[in-house]
């Protein structure tokens, strides 16, 4: 397969990855939260599309591991006719955590895309452990997001350097409200 990166990627793919999130993950992160999960969510798409192929979200009410990239991997493993990992696209809601990038190391994804980053998730969304985790755990301030498992990606860095900049940000800043809207329990 032909992996995309932020230099490559087009604003008609950008768009698709807010498409998959605005209609396919929120949606059903919405529902989730209701119930008492976490907003956070996933999906697995279709290398040439970009459709996705299955969504998910947090369910950490159900098991605190059940993170929106684990859960999306729960049900993507429950597909009989799945392709294999590497030859697709895994595309998060915010930046994977150390266990969920582990994750998607050891299932063999190649390439993710996630749309809100560690620093967002600290600062705007109030949840300061993927952070807090990193320097507790392994002593580190950061991940290393290109790597010789997978290569993980920012869709706001790529659509910075996009065409369509201006609108691309524009709905990113607006799903971003959309988020915190969530009426998640801290
Ligand atoms: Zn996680």
């Amino acid at each position: 397969m032909k992996f995309r990166t932020p230099e490559t990627i087009t604003a008609e793919e950008l768009h698709k990855m807010l498409d998959v999130i605005e209609h396919r993950i929120l949606p059903l992160t919405e529902d989730f939260v209701r119930k008492g999960h976490n907003l956070f969510g996933g999906a697995v798409l279709d290398p040439v599309s970009l459709d996705p192929i299955v969504v998910g979200s947090n369910r950490r009410s159900d098991n605190p591991v059940f993170h929106g990239e684990v859960e999306t991997l729960l049900r993507f493993y429950e597909q009989k006719d799945r392709p294999k990992a590497e030859e697709t696209v895994f595309l998060a809601t915010h930046e994977p955590c150390c266990m969920c990038f582990s994750a998607l190391a050891w299932c063999g994804f190649k390439e993710a895309w996630y749309l809100f980053d560690y620093t967002e998730t600290d600062k705007d969304f109030n949840m300061p452990d993927d952070l807090i985790m990193l320097k507790e755990l392994f002593g580190s301030q950061d991940i290393r997001r290109r790597n010789s498992y997978l290569n993980l990606y920012s869709i706001k860095e790529a659509a910075k350097q996009s065409e369509d900049a201006e609108r691309l940000m524009a709905r990113i800043e607006s799903l971003k409200e959309k988020y915190k809207a969530l009426p998640v329990v801290l």
